[in-house]
Formats: structure tokens, C-alpha cells, sequence
């Protein structure tokens, strides 16, 4: 078996060669000193500048291959803007004019802790008079939450924001989803591109639920021990398959168990591990046994995928085990679960059998449309939009006499979907408004089954 990575790795990268010119290029532009080479460099894995080779080119652009699902593009630094006094002159005359011309869609990068600045605004402008798509990325952000993020930013203009930390490494999956999105239609060359990253797909569930059957179901061969002993086995193990054109990572949590009845070091260790496993995750298949419906560890063994925020697969297996099966059998189930567990709430349904195979793959079907939706990105000028539809076309609940209104949204995360809220008050929302837009969004961006973060920002 291959061992454990942890998190998957957000790119392969090498340094340009000559083959490369044909790739789409994203340039990294910004004023001096706000991390352009950090970012290059880490983005790039090269500790040293790169001179491009190519005759008859300015020395001084440092370009890097990037390679992502879609395709490989060129990330270029520009080599920054040296004199602050004169920033647009030396933009319109130097390498980051060059850098700008040439590119597909440019990286606009900022000091996200020193707010908006009078050269960022400057090089803002500029920008908007190229017509390209811009990525406004606020650096240096490592340990703000998004809450911190100056508001300033959300009116800035650009349709995409994303903040991060160059030197920490915070944010970069984000960007390159970004990056890949604003790239659509503009790969040169789509043989380039590699087989998508897997899904890391995590099974938890009681012990006795399934999980190993379930997992050796889907693997068709026998990798990991089927035991009729509860809790055998005890570690997360990596499984892959390739289904469908896509590859999936399984990780079987065998051994979560409630924490206030964690007995031993060995169980809190299991605990803790598939507490990683699920935070790891990009879907979560939550195992409930149809003989044993009531369990009362299936709560809290789903509560800490919920904590995570990650989409909820809720798979009802041992399906074969339940006799005089009626035509809302099955539907019923789901209601008594759903009772017990409210927070699934739009999460899906599937009734299995290990043992038989039925409909196990269903699951695999599920966990790619998930996926998909939790890494989908809402552009800030559909997000206006859907603000002023709010304002327009519905009642927006009142609590205790008071109204909100909210100004403008930005997504500032995917995976979890994380939407900030630039709101009229400063003081907290009433659950039931903070409800109402959860609910909102998730009905104009179709995200059912994801869990959405909502962040509410008074404007300041
Ligand atoms: P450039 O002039 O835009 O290329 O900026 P550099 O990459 O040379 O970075 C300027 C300074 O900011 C250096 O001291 C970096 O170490 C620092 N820096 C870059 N990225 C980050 C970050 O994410 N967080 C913090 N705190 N500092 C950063
Ligand atoms: P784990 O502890 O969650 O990994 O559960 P196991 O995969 O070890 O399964 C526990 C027991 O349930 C074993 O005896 C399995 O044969 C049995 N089992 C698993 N899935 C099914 C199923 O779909 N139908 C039936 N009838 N038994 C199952």
C-alpha cells in the first residue's frame, strides 16, 4: 500500500524550457516588496532566480511551468517595479508592460495586512484597462481569518479574490483553482494535460458498520482485514482506484469512537487519526447500519465531519439485512436519520449492500458531484448580482425590530465554499438571517450537499 501523504500536493512544477513557449502565460504583478519572488519561487519549487533563454527576450523575466489537471501554463515574475515615485511610467516602459501583454490572466498581488495602498490602486487602474482576467491575491495573510481582510479589497473591482501567504504556503491550492478557472478555453495544449488529482474519499463510520467491506467492495480484491471482531482494524489505510476516469483515494477510519468514551491511548490515538483522516478529506462517506439504525455513536462520529465542513455522503448499508422492503422503506430510514442527525440536512441518501455490491458505486458517483461543487468558485460580479436579487425579490428576515441589508459578497475559499458578507450592522446576525443566506446561496450555486461558510463583515 502506499503510505499516507497527507495533504495532496497543489501542483507539479518544473523550470520553463523551450518546448514550454507555447503555454498559456500567468503573470504575477504587484508593487515592490508585497512577495512576488516568494510566491515564484515556492510556486515554482526553485530557490534561484530562472533567466529565460529564449534569444531576442528581455533577460529579466523568470519564467516557471506550472502543471495542473486541466494543462501546464507558464507562471512569469516580473522582476517588480523599482521606483515607487514613477510606478505606472515604469510599468507602461518595463518588463511587468511585457509580462502583462503576453499573459492570459494576471496575478495581481498585494500586502494583505497593510490594506489598500495608494500604488496598489494605481497598478489597479492600469490593470483594468487591459481587458484580462485578474486574480486579486492578498499575500502575506498567514494567520488572518477572513474576517481580517480590509474591505477596501471587495471594492476594489476585481471579480476574484483570494488571500494566502506566499511564504507560508497558505492559499496556494486556492489561487491555482483560480488561475485554472480564469484558463478555461485558453490551453494550448490539452495533450499536456494529466489525469486529475485523486479524491480522497474517507469512510468513517461505528465499528461493525462496513467500512473494510465497503472499501474491499470497491477495490474488488481484498486489501485491508475483514473482521467479524468490532474494532480490529484499527489504523486509516490508503486504498486507490481508478472508476470511471477517475481516481479515488479511500481511507478507511476504522476505530472512531465517541471522545467522551475513549478508553486508553490506543482508541484516543484512533480518535485522533480519524479526526486527520476527515479533516483531509474532500468527501466523506458517513456508514450507518440498517440493522442498527439508532446507534448512538453514528451522532457523534458525523459530528466531526460536519466540523469540517466537509460534503457528507450518508450511506445506509446492510441494505440486503432488511426484510419486506416496501416502496418508501427506504424513505422512511432517511427520515429517522435526518431526525436524529439534522445537521446532514441537504446531504444525499444511498442504501447499500457491501456484501452484494448494490449500488456501491453510487457512492463513487456521489462523492465526484460533490467534489465538484465544493471546488466550484462564484465570481464577485455574479455574486453582486445575487445581492441585489436578495434585495429585490425576497423578504429577508428581521430579528428583534432589526433589518439587514447586505452591500456586497466575495468568495474568498473553496472547499469549503466560504462567502464574506459585507453587511449594514456591526452587530452579529440572528441565526435565522445568517440561515437565510446560507440558504440563499446554496439555492443560486446549487451547492446541496456542501457545507457553506459564511463569514459577515460589518463595513467599515
Ligand atoms: P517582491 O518584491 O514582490 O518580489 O517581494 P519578495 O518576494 O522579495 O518579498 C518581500 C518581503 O516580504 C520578503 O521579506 C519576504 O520574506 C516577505 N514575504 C513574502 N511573502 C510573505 C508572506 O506570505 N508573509 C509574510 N509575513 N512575509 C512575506
Ligand atoms: P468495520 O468495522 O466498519 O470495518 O466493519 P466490517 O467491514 O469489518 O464489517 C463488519 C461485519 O458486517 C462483517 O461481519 C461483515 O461481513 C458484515 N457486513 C458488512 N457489510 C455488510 C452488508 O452489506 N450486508 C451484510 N449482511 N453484512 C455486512
Amino acid at each position: 500500500a502506499k503510505p499516507s501523504t497527507g495533504r495532496k500536493p497543489y501542483y507539479k512544477a518544473t523550470l520553463s524550457s523551450i518546448e514550454d513557449r507555447e503555454l498559456p502565460v500567468v503573470a504575477v504583478v504587484g508593487q515592490p516588496n508585497v512577495g512576488k519572488s516568494t510566491i515564484f519561487n515556492r510556486l515554482t519549487r526553485s530557490r534561484r532566480a530562472i533567466i529565460d533563454a529564449t534569444p531576442g527576450m528581455t533577460r529579466d523575466r523568470l519564467y516557471g511551468t506550472i502543471h495542473r489537471d486541466m494543462g501546464s501554463f507558464r507562471l512569469v515574475d516580473t522582476g517588480g517595479i523599482e521606483e515607487r515615485s514613477d510606478l505606472i511610467a515604469e510599468m507602461i516602459k518595463g518588463q511587468t508592460h511585457h509580462a502583462i501583454l503576453e499573459a492570459e490572466v494576471i496575478v495581481f498581488m498585494v500586502d494583505g495586512r497593510a490594506g489598500l495602498t495608494v500604488p496598489d490602486e494605481e497598478i489597479g487602474q492600469a490593470l483594468r484597462m487591459q481587458s484580462k482576467p485578474v486574480i486579486l491575491f492578498l499575500n502575506k495573510m498567514e494567520g488572518r481569518s477572513p474576517e481580517q481582510i480590509d474591505p477596501e479589497f471587495y471594492k476594489f473591482g476585481f471579480d476574484i479574490l483570494v488571500t494566502g501567504s506566499a511564504a507560508h504556503g497558505e492559499g496556494m491550492e486556492n489561487l491555482m483553482i483560480a488561475v485554472e478557472n480564469k484558463l478555461e478555453g485558453k490551453w494550448r495544449d490539452p495533450k499536456k494535460a494529466v489525469a486529475s488529482p485523486p479524491i480522497r474519499l474517507a469512510i468513517i463510520g461505528r465499528p461493525n458498520a462496513g467500512k473494510s467491506s465497503i472499501v474491499n467492495k470497491m477495490l474488488n480484491e481484498e486489501r485491508v482485514m475483514v473482521s467479524d471482531i468490532a474494532g480490529t482494524t484499527r489504523d486509516p489505510i490508503d486504498s486507490y482506484l481508478n472508476y470511471n476516469k477517475q481516481t479515488f483515494c479511500l481511507v478507511d477510519t476504522a476505530g472512531i469512537r465517541k471522545r467522551g468514551k475513549i478508553k486508553g491511548s490506543q482508541e484516543s490515538l484512533s480518535v485522533l487519526m480519524a479526526t486527520r483522516q476527515v479533516e483531509n478529506a474532500d468527501v466523506i462517506a458517513l456508514l450507518v447500519d440498517a440493522s442498527d439504525p439508532e446507534a448512538a455513536q453514528d451522532a457523534a462520529i458525523a459530528g466531526i465531519a460536519n466540523k469540517a465542513y466537509k460534503p457528507i455522503i450518508v450511506v445506509v448499508n446492510k441494505w440486503d439485512l432488511v426484510e419486506d422492503k416496501e416502496t418508501n422503506t427506504a424513505k422512511k430510514f432517511e427520515e429517522r436519520i435526518r431526525r436524529r442527525l439534522k445537521f446532514l440536512e441537504t446531504a444525499p441518501f444511498v442504501f447499500v449492500s457491501a456484501l452484494t455490491g448494490q449500488r456501491v458505486t453510487r457512492v463513487l458517483d456521489l462523492a465526484v458531484e460533490l467534489h465538484e461543487r465544493a471546488s466550484q468558485r462564484v465570481t464577485t460580479g455574479v455574486l453582486n448580482r445575487f445581492v441585489e436579487d436578495i434585495a429585490k425579490n425576497h423578504r429577508v428576515p428581521r430579528a428583534k425590530g432589526r433589518h439587514f441589508k447586505v452591500f456586497y459578497m466575495t468568495q474568498v475559499e473553496v472547499s469549503p465554499p466560504t462567502f464574506v458578507a459585507v453587511v449594514n450592522t456591526n452587530q452579529p446576525l440572528h441565526f435565522t438571517q445568517e440561515r437565510f443566506l446560507v440558504n440563499r446561496i446554496r439555492e443560486a450555486f446549487e451547492l446541496d450537499g456542501v457545507p457553506i461558510k459564511l463569514v459577515i463583515k460589518p463595513r467599515s
